[in-house]
């Protein structure tokens, strides 16, 4: 399981630097998390103001 970056994202950054792992980058409209390293541990949905990291 990971998380998904929604398309509420709003391309602040705020989920870059709280992912434990280092694995959000800043994709075409929004930022993306890599699925296939994600342990998901929710510390970017904490970390975005609108809401847009959501378990898969
Ligand atoms: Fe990183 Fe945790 Fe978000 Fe997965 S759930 S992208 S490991 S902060």
């Amino acid at each position: 399981m990971a998380h998904i970056i929604g398309d509420e994202c709003v391309k602040c950054g705020l989920c870059v630097p709280a992912c434990p792992l280092e694995i959000i980058s800043e994709g075409e409209s929004k930022y993306v998390i890599d699925g296939d390293k994600c342990i998901d541990c929710g510390a970017c949905a904490g970390a975005c103001p609108v809401g847009a990291p959501k378990p898969e």
